[in-house]
């Protein structure tokens, strides 16, 4: 089906509903629109709330071994439709077919999926003796209101509903109103093996998102997004006391120590930094290099990002695409603005040449690398969430670390070096929720992700992720 045929109507208690009035989702790579979504009024969010909390009574009741079950259902019914996914995808998007495009995502969407169905929360026994048994239960919360960004709609999405499903929860999403059309159809999808009502999705624009966080039938919010909207929903959901999982920005330093050898590093920095044009809340988004090797590590990163395709990303061949939005298209421009004065820009810079190649149209931003920056420069210290690296040089390791560490955001790090003890303990020393040694940004299912400082709190995937979807009920006998 292509995106473009008919409109893609809410999915409310087992449902397509449609609402009157739909919204244009232009494609980033041409600017024309990629397909239409119905728009949510405040009356759908309450009918899907409603559907949602009566399907709880039911949900909350069926044995964990059917919820699996069903999850794993839910994999296979993505793996089946999943080239019709990816490319409803592309076309919002802009992200490319292959690569770590479209195709990845989805493909991540059923490993993830499959993986957390194997999850398991069992009664834990606290004590059991002659002076009581005390057992420690995981409750279901209830309604969990999901809200998610445009970088990666599916596999967000996914992050947020099988974890909620699967221990007991029903489920209202909003996506962004950037990429809606690919999270109505998954949600449609999983509706063909949940029962009605599990699963809701309603798109619509920002101040829906809003009114979920303060909506009484909500009682938790599972958001991935910015800082400045993590900060509202916080207070938007402080009168209800909903519990609240912020996965938040990020502005993720690596650390290049001496010994490297820079040819072998290159590829991994660079798909650490520009995998989905940069637009990763998780990627590297500050270079430190030290002194000794920094000329070779700037000159090995370009020579491999000038053999990486940008395009349209239906284009078999390429493996980037364009920026998602022109309001995040101007911001990454103003950043490199502001950066080409005071650093040497190594590769990009100039949007010139790639419009002109692309006709014009579309958001794309060629691969961008400046070095000779330093913290303060706007571009070092704010989330550029961009094809843009900037690049610092250091020359004592303590130096690197403060740095690294001077930012309000602590979402994800990493150290490069042979030294894998030294490069331990330069990442314990790393104020983040994960660090990778020799690479970055590989998350995995089966490890727990989140942010400290003010990248959010709360933790997605594993047992730990898994546990925020849960209340906490003790019984004494
Ligand atoms: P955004 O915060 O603008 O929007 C995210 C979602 O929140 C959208 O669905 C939007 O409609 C909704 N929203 C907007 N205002 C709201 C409000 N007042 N109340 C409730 N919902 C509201 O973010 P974005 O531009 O879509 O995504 C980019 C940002 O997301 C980047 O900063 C990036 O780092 C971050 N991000 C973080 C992670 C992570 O896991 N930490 C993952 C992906 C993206």
């Amino acid at each position: 089906m292509s995106p473009k045929t008919k409109p893609f109507h809410l999915i409310i208690n087992g449902k397509k509903v449609p609402t009157g009035r739909c919204f244009e989702v232009l494609n980033p790579a041409n600017e024309k629109v990629a397909g239409l979504a119905s728009l949510a009024r405040k009356k759908d969010l309450d009918d899907a709330v409603r559907a949602a909390r009566m399907a709880f009574e039911k949900w909350r009741e069926v044995p964990e071994s059917r919820r699996q079950a069903a999850c794993l259902e839910i994999a296979s019914k993505i793996e089946e439709n999943a080239e019709e996914l990816a490319h409803i995808l592309t076309a919002e998007q802009g992200k490319p077919l292959n690569g770590l495009g479209s195709r990845w995502e989805i493909g991540g969407a059923v490993a993830w999926t499959r993986y957390t169905a194997s999850l398991s929360l069992p009664v834990k026994i606290l004590q059991d003796n002659d002076d009581g048994r005390v057992e420690l239960h995981r409750k279901p919360i209830g309604v969990v209101g999901s809200i998610t960004p445009w970088n990666f709609p599916v596999l967000i999405a996914i992050w947020h509903i099988i974890p909620a499903v699967l221990s007991g929860n029903t489920v209202v999403s909003k996506p962004s109103p950037f990429t809606p059309l690919s999270t109505l159809r998954l949600i449609e999808l999983m509706n063909e093996v949940l029962p009605e009502g599990v699963v809701n999705c309603i798109a619509g624009k920002d101040r829906l998102g809003a009114a979920m966080t303060a909506h009484e039938g909500i009682g938790k919010i599972v958001f991935t997004g910015s800082c400045a909207t993590g900060q509202k929903i916080m207070v938007n959901s402080a009168e209800t006391m909903k519990r609240l999982t912020l996965e938040l920005g990020g502005n993720d330093a690596g650390i290049v120590l001496p010994d490297v050898a820079p040819g072998q590093i290159a590829e991994g920095l660079f798909w650490g930094a520009f995998i989905n044009s940069g637009q990763t809340c998780a990627a590297l988004k500050r270079l430190y290099v030290h002194d000794d090797v920094y000329d070779e590590v700037c000159d090995e990163l370009v020579a491999f990002a000038r053999k990486m395709k940008v395009g349209e990303g239906t284009n078999e061949d390429v493996v980037l695409g364009p920026i998602q939005n022109s309001k995040q298209y101007d911001i990454v421009a103003g950043l490199v603005r502001s950066a080409e004065s005071k650093g040497r820009v190594l590769l990009g810079g100039d949007p010139g040449e790639i419009q002109e190649k692309m006709g014009g149209k579309g958001y794309f931003y060629p691969l961008t690398i400046i070095a000779d920056l330093e913290n303060g420069d706007p571009l070092v210290d704010k989330e550029q969430f961009g094809p843009v690296l900037p690049i610092i040089r250091y020359r004592q390791i303590e130096e690197a670390i403060e740095k690294a560490n001077d930012n309000p955001n602590g979402l994800g790090g990493s150290v490069w070096s042979r030294d894998i003890e030294k490069a331990r303990e330069i990442a314990n020393r790393m104020e983040c929720g994960s660090v990778w040694i020799n690479k970055h940004g590989m998350i995995q299912p089966n490890a727990p992700f989140g942010g400290v400082k003010r990248s959010g709190f709360g933790v997605e995937f594993a047992e730990e992720g898994l546990v925020e979807y849960t209340d906490i009920q003790v019984v004494f006998s």
